[in-house]
């Protein structure tokens, strides 16, 4: 995977950091951008060597997002056992699943689950990391078992990493003891730390194959699972640069019972707590009152939203307009994996707002007035922090980017200020026709190498995880 030469490449309309720009040439070395020239005319001596994309080159995302082994359980959950059926019943299920999946299994399902993502024009991902032992609670003989599966999932379909090994302790606030359902999660502050230990030199191995594409942050589980002493010792004990991601606010069951255990909102328990600033990713963070909306926003934490898994979930609708006009940091997350999609993503975020405010074109910005631009480029932005990547066609970063289909005609006919919004707002089917990571083609002409291999050995998981087959 290492590219040690210079790679020319040569993009009719690419979205650059500045916009969108014509003619452009990109000069990659050791998988990251190191020159970018618009409005040129390719050099003769260099026209052998370059490589010419068709179709409009985009920056890809990073997913904020995942818990992979939760994809072998998407769309088996749509049928009404209850009147009443929620995140909590939903819930139920997920914790049948757990028990059955070996680290084969989660391995098989991470590995075509990443494949899906960089077809959709994701490379790299958040993942909220908590299946840690074994069945009943036992350690594996590697303590780190299965965060290394991911690792090597990650490395077998091309994805870069951010692993959010996660401090999941309790079942409710104020330290209740941890339910039957939950022993294959559960860590101490001490077991955690080694786990982090584990996790940050197998990465940093890794890595010198890997252009540095994978990370280690910190993850607590939420407000739910951890106490304030855990959180203080975790922070002070690893490296002040890491990130920290926490799901929070959610749902309002979740708001009340923080509420009745506090005195305090979930977010306005952290804020004036432990701390928000812009190693934060709070994700969901669904119910805000306007004092935690403009907490997040103006200590430039990431609202992590996911918009598909909060709407099958029934969660509610995250205040992304005043979150916006707070100037507020977003990225979308895959969560629960029910869509593996950037179109769906972005576009149920936006309809959301419009659904409930009864407007149009909500998500923009007095600079951004076009909403599929403004949608992908914050989406690019806040992705980014809470992964603690640099994607984007600019340079240092790392050379990740896609080609949209230019056979399709809404892409083959439209200015390039109109590519987004046609994509976002108008394809249903996939239009992410090539995908490359740090230089090197991982998508082409739709299609992942390990794809056909993959499929098949997920078919079986399913059958054996959801149908005892
Ligand atoms: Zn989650």
């Amino acid at each position: 995977m290492t590219s040690q030469h210079a790679s020319f490449y040569f993009a009719k309309h690419a979205l650059l950091n500045s916009g969108w720009a014509n003619n452009v040439l990109f000069k990659v070395a050791n998988g990251v951008f190191t020159s970018i020239q618009a409005d040129c005319e390719p050099p003769k001596e260099l026209s052998s060597s370059i490589t010419w994309l068709d179709g409009p080159m985009l920056p890809t995302l990073a997913n904020v997002h995942s818990h992979a082994f939760q994809r072998v359980m998407a769309g088996a959950a749509e049928v009404s056992l209850n009147p009443n059926d929620s995140f909590w019943s939903w819930r139920d299920l997920m914790y049948k699943v757990v028990q059955k999946l070996t680290p084969d299994d989660a391995q098989v399902i991470a590995t075509q689950l990443y494949i899906d993502m960089l077809k959709a024009g994701y490379t790299q991902v958040g993942e909220f990391h908590y299946l840690h032992h074994a069945q009943q609670g036992k350690s594996y003989a590697q303590k780190a078992e299965m965060s290394l599966r991911l690792l090597d999932a990650a490395n077998q379909s091309g994805i870069g990493l951010t692993l959010l090994p996660v401090l999941y302790a309790y079942s409710g606030f104020g330290g209740q003891t941890p339910t039957e359902g939950q022993a294959r999660f559960i860590h101490s502050v001490d077991s955690y730390l080694a786990l982090q230990q584990a996790c940050a030199s197998a990465f940093s191995m890794s890595n010198v194959n890997q252009e540095n594409k994978h990370n280690v942050g910190i993850c607590f589980h939420s407000l739910r699972a951890v106490t304030k002493p855990q959180i203080e010792e975790v922070l002070s004990a690893l490296d002040p640069n890491q990130v920290v991601h926490i799901h929070i606010a959610e749902q309002q069951k979740e708001v009340q019972d923080c509420l009745n255990w506090s005195g305090q909102r979930p977010v306005e328990w952290l804020h004036n707590e432990i701390g928000l600033s812009d190693r934060w990713c709070l994700v969901h963070a669904t119910h805000l009152d306007p004092n935690e909306l403009s907490a997040i926003a103006s200590s430039h934490a990431i609202a992590g939203l996911c918009p598909t898994t909060e709407a099958n979930l029934g969660d509610g609708i995250f205040p992304a307009v005043e979150f916006e006009q707070a100037k507020g940091r977003w990225g979308i997350g895959s969560d629960s994996h029910v869509s593996l999609s950037i179109v769906e993503e972005l576009r149920t975020l936006e309809y959301g707002q419009r659904l409930r405010d009864q407007q149009r074109n909500r998500l923009h910005r007095a600079e951004q007035p076009n909403v599929g631009d403004n949608l992908y480029q914050q989406a690019l932005i806040g992705g980014n922090q809470a992964c603690d990547v640099s994607l984007g066609l600019k340079v240092g970063s790392r050379a990740d980017f896609m080609l949209l289909d230019d056979a399709h005609p809404f892409i083959a006919a439209s200015q390039p200020c109109d590519f987004l919004n046609r994509w976002l707002f108008a394809c249903n089917e996939n239009v992410v026709k090539d995908v490359y990571v740090a230089g090197e083609p991982i998508v082409t002409n739709f299609s992942h190498p390990l794809e056909e291999s993959s499929r098949k050995a997920f078919t079986q998981v399913i059958k054996k995880v959801m149908y005892d087959e």
